[in-house]
């Protein structure tokens, strides 16, 4: 093989084009061709890591919740439906593994979580797939498009999952997947345009398969299909997706279909008082459709939960109570230069109620934090005699007239 300085030996691909070159006696190879050589490797010789994953250890519901409880406050009763969808996913996984022919086929449970941005749909998806020790990764809906569109495939989300996964397919085929945003993807009006809607109905339609539980060719370093490219065969069966979407002004049809208005709370029905104030909770698949889901997705995503606006008290338990909590990765921080950091419960109260007044919601917590801990953070690894640091009301006041969120206006 002639060595050429700049160039793959097997793709010709010039160095540009790849993220490595690795140079041999004779030759380069690029990490495009390293990758599909690896994957003919598995496919051919069917490495080790294909075969026998462990299995689940068996968790019921209740231990699922508690589980979840450490990580993510409030939105019981998500966490309560997402641990009996996820026991049951699993078990008809476990199911299907020993099951005879004409057995009963358990269907999918693929998930729909409705709520505002911020109020911990992703933390759940996330802390459920870390429980289960399986592949998770994150895809955003409005980046997809129908193929042959600008945008990105539908099986791109997967080929994520697999590079999550370690190119290893059998971990991958029994990951999950969470689509961010699915509420973006819906159809914009009910009149069938002239155009056609390539990254909403569109969308919905490519993703059908894939929920349902397909094989699908996915091109191992995502991005779009090309003739060259060897694809990997993914069956989705056994994955888990969760879709989560803000679905804003969803409480309005909500509120229709309950035959009230966000004024009148009083229904004929059975004359039960309806919770205006949280319309979220009385939400259906037929309030998706009425959305602009389309009738087959929402038929493929047959578990719909949905999440509260965090308030004061939520917000303020979520500075302290979860495991990995702002608070306690900041008193880490600290610890690792050996200052203990006590916070005052007044400092805690004005971060929370700063929080609420830019309604910057749990994410905002962060950022305020940060603002304020940074002098410290800056000054206090390099004073020897400091080993211990009180944050109190007064400091925090002061510290965030000095940030730059204290020249904003509150919206
Ligand atoms: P969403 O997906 O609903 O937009 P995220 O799950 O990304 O929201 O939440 C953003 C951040 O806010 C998370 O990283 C987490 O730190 C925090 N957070 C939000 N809701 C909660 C909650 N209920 N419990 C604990 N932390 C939360």
């Amino acid at each position: 093989m002639a060595k050429s300085p700049d160039k793959c030996s097997f793709c010709g691909r010039s160095k540009r084009e790849t993220r490595m070159l690795i140079a041999g006696l004779e030759g380069h190879i690029c990490d495009h061709c390293v990758l599909q050589a690896q994957l003919i490797l598995q496919e051919e010789l069917g490495t080790e890591k294909h075969k026998d994953l462990p299995d689940f250890v068996p968790m019921k519901p209740i231990e699922i919740k508690k589980y979840l409880d450490q990580f993510v406050i409030g939105q019981d009763e998500a966490k309560k439906v997402i641990a009996v969808a996820v026991y049951n996913h699993y078990k008809r996984l476990a199911h299907s593994k020993d099951a005879k022919a004409n057995d009963v086929e358990i269907e999918k449970s693929n998930i729909v979580i409705v709520g505002e941005t911020g109020t911990g749909k992703t933390l759940l998806a996330r802390t459920v797939a870390k429980m289960l020790n399986v592949p998770f990764c994150i895809g955003d809906a409005t980046a997809l498009t129908e193929a042959g569109y600008v945008g990105e495939d539908v099986e791109s989300i997967l080929a994520r999952l697999l590079q999550v996964a370690d190119y290893n397919i059998a971990a991958a085929e029994r990951g999950i997947v969470f689509i961010d945003e699915i509420d973006k993807i819906a159809r914009k009006s009910d009149n069938p345009s002239i155009t056609r809607d390539v990254s909403g109905e569109g969308v919905q339609q490519a993703l059908l398969k894939m929920l349902e539980g397909s094989i699908v060719n996915v091109p191992p370093q995502g991005g779009r299909k090309h003739p060259e490219q060897k694809m990997l065969q993914i069956n989705t069966q056994n994955i888990l997706f969760i879709t989560g979407g803000a679905f804003d002004g969803i409480e309005k049809k909500i509120s229709n279909r309950l035959q009230t208005n966000k004024i009148g709370y009083k229904t004929d029905r059975k004359q039960e008082t309806i919770d205006k104030d949280n319309i979220l909770q009385y939400i259906t698949p037929v309030d998706l459709k009425a959305f602009g889901l389309i009738p087959e997705l929402v038929g493929r995503l047959p578990i719909v939960t949905h999440m509260h606006t965090l308030d004061r008290n939520t917000l303020r338990r979520i500075l302290t109570e979860p495991k990995n909590s702002l608070i306690k990765q900041y008193t880490k921080l600290f610890e690792l230069d050996n200052i203990k950091l006590t916070f005052e419960e007044e400092a805690l109260d004005f971060i929370v109620d700063k929080a609420i007044e830019f309604k910057l919601g749990a994410r905002g917590l962060r950022s305020i934090l940060e603002g304020i801990m940074n002098d410290a953070m800056f000054e206090l690894p390099s004073k020897n005699n400091t080993k211990t640091f009180i944050v109190s009301a007064s400091f925090v006041k002061s510290q965030f007239m000095k940030t730059s969120m204290a020249q904003l206006k509150v919206a």
